[in-house]
């Protein structure tokens, strides 16, 4: 072979076979979608018709004994402030300082919502919240590039703010570039502290299965993404508690509050129930590994990433 053929060829190799990292970065750009369902019983969420979420779980890993409190620490109440700051921040109440609904003693700044982490790797990856339960937004919420903080208010508050969360959602991620989103839907709970949190309340059953409309509806929306075929969605989808009777105060001893869902779902999510203990807060550390962000050891997560398929590097 003539030295200039040679050279020809050698440079279309470096063009057609690019190294692996750029190849599975140009082909599979990853993306996280996290689902966020207050007061979420599991059984409750067996019994009902929610075929999108089952078709999550189908194409993924699964938990219904998630537990929503750790090994280390647990003296934080049953309820939706230090729930979602674990669900949002990774980390334990003791960490966070959310013990009850008022967030007195937040240390947020210092433990924050898994944006901050995700942008402190790559700063240009565009971030997205959706929640109606106005806390989250107040308290927690930062570093979000598309911001939707509702107030739900009025009998029947959440089911309708969940629709307006819903339709703003799926508008971002069929439109935008946004790399990590985190969409909370709060019906649920209302229904369960209004009428009961139990497979055999219709009301508390049917805000379930209207939750996975609107889960239907965003998976819709990203399949509908134009280079939905290049890109690799990670689907999450936990909650905060479950319930017994009317209510989840205090649920430390009651496992159909302290056990709830966790679903990791997506082409890189491995198939089947999970055979470990999995946590609330392993959901960030999960949505963190599949955006390939690095660990910090100052960021002192207490979760794991769980749930996904190795990946050759
Ligand atoms: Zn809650």
């Amino acid at each position: 072979m003539a030295l200039s053929n040679r050279i020809t060829c050698l440079f279309l190799l470096a063009v057609l076979v690019p190294p692996s990292s750029t190849l599975q970065s140009a082909e599979h750009n990853k993306y996280v979608l996290a689902i966020g369902i207050d007061g979420l019983r599991t059984d409750a969420l067996d019994a009902a018709k929610t075929p999108n979420i089952d078709a999550l779980k189908a194409n993924g890993s699964f938990s219904n004994a998630c537990k929503i409190l750790g090994p280390r620490y647990q003296k934080n109440d049953t309820i939706s402030g230090p729930g979602w700051t674990s669900y949002l921040t990774g980390v334990w109440a003791d960490k966070h300082g959310v013990h009850d609904n008022k967030f007195g003693g937040r240390k947020i700044s210092r433990y924050p919502h898994f944006f901050n982490l995700v942008k402190q790797q790559f700063p240009d990856y565009r971030t997205a919240s959706f929640v109606d339960w106005y806390p989250i937004d107040k308290y927690v919420v930062t570093k979000a590039d598309v911001r939707v903080g509702y107030e739900a208010h009025g009998s029947d508050g959440y089911t309708v703010f969940d629709q307006h969360i819903a339709d703003r959602a799926v508008k971002v991620l069929a439109e935008q570039d946004v790399r990590a989103s985190m969409v909370y839907f709060g019906a649920t709970d209302e229904n369960g502290h209004r009428f009961g949190f139990h497979p055999s309340v219709p009301q508390y059953m049917r805000s379930i299965e209207k939750v996975d409309q609107h889960v239907g509806r965003l998976i819709e929306a990203i399949k509908s993404r134009p280079n939905y075929a290049r890109e690799d969605w990670l689907i999450l989808i936990s909650s905060d508690h479950g319930g017994e009777g009317k209510g989840h105060g205090s649920g430390h001893q009651v496992p159909n509050i302290h056990n709830i869902y966790l679903i990791v779902s997506g082409a890189s999510a491995a198939k089947g129930e999970f055979q470990q203990q999995v946590y609330l807060v392993d959901l960030v550390a999960t949505a963190l590994k599949h955006l390939d962000v690095p660990f910090q050891p100052q960021w002192q997560l207490d979760g794991k990433p769980v749930g996904l398929v190795p990946r050759q590097q």
